[in-house]
């Protein structure tokens, strides 16, 4: 079984939700029978990460992510980064500060190393332009990301290899390339999605990241999906750097059905958004596990 929570299902803004950052969890048997997951991937983890983690381990089903009253940062076993927004990667000085000094394995002496996934410009970037700045300094030690992660680059489709991972050799993450911030022209600015495939049934889910609405997507991806996680901006704006709701209710019946919307603002509770519930699958609920594959 394969399971998806949201940590937080809010817009970089927002301010009722916390950050889009999503803990997948990968299970032999699966919740009801297990008291820990096999495997996890905690999809980004943004300023509000720490703080969503902290509340969700006190919900029962995720006592796990608890350690003597402090978030058990080690059961995170893998990160997946989409983009280097500061609502997808400002808590990772956190956990991993806390993984290097606060949970020493006694044989190696060595603090825990999550692996870290991303395409290779990303992860460079992660380093260079954000945690290097607070992480680098060590005493006697000018430190790299792999003093705090197992670096572990993954290739978009047809630019290099591997271009896939997976949890449970069952579960396959394939990086999705997005369509997000524009610096010249589309796609210049690495951001991903993901494309998640149970590889024993063959079904899919399509995480979306941050995007535009991608109308290539419709066919391709959207449509043999079992489920989409899509991103949302409530409100019309131009060059809009997310996809609007207006763009997505014009998908077909059968690709809205099952299309949860996420990242999305303050107002998703307005009576003038009371009809997302019936042309959507709905808005994502926080802290709410979701079946991907059973
Ligand atoms: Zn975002
Ligand atoms: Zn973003």
């Amino acid at each position: 079984m394969l399971t998806l929570t949201f940590l937080g299902v809010g817009s970089a803004f927002a301010k009722r939700n916390l950050h889009s950052n999503a803990l997948v969890e990968a299970w032999t048997r699966g919740p009801q029978a297990q008291t820990k997951p096999d495997d996890t991937l905690l999809i980004d983890f943004g300023g509000t990460g720490p703080t969503a983690l902290y509340q969700l381990k006190q919900k029962s089903g995720f006592t796990y992510l608890d350690r003597d009253g402090d978030i058990n940062y080690p059961a995170l076993r893998r990160l997946f980064i989409t983009h280097l927004h500061a609502d997808h990667i400002a808590g990772l000085e956190e956990l991993a500060s806390r993984n290097m000094h606060h949970f020493i394995d006694p044989h190696t002496r060595r603090g825990f190393r999550p692996k870290i996934t991303s395409s290779p410009k990303v992860l460079d970037s992660l380093w260079q332009h954000s945690l290097g700045g607070g992480l680098s300094a060590l005493p006697n030690h000018v430190a790299t990301l792999a003093d705090y992660f197992d670096v572990a680059a993954v290739h978009p489709r047809g630019q290099g290899s591997p271009d896939s991972f997976r949890l449970l050799d069952r579960y396959e993450f394939a990086p999705v390339p997005t369509d997000h911030i524009r610096i010249f022209a589309p796609f210049d600015w690495p951001s991903f999605g993901l494309l998640i495939t149970d590889r024993s049934s063959g079904d899919s889910v399509l995480y979306s990241g941050d995007t535009r609405f991608n109308r290539d997507w419709s066919e391709g991806l959207m449509r043999p999906a079992k489920l989409i996680f899509h991103d949302v901006q409530l409100t019309d704006a131009d060059d809009c750097v997310h996809a609007l709701l207006s763009e997505l209710r014009i998908l077909p019946e059968t690709i809205r059905s099952k299309m949860w919307l996420y990242h999305y603002g303050d107002q998703w509770d307005d009576p003038a958004y009371a009809f997302v519930a019936d042309d959507f699958a709905g808005f994502v609920q926080p802290q709410t596990r979701y079946t991907l594959f059973a």
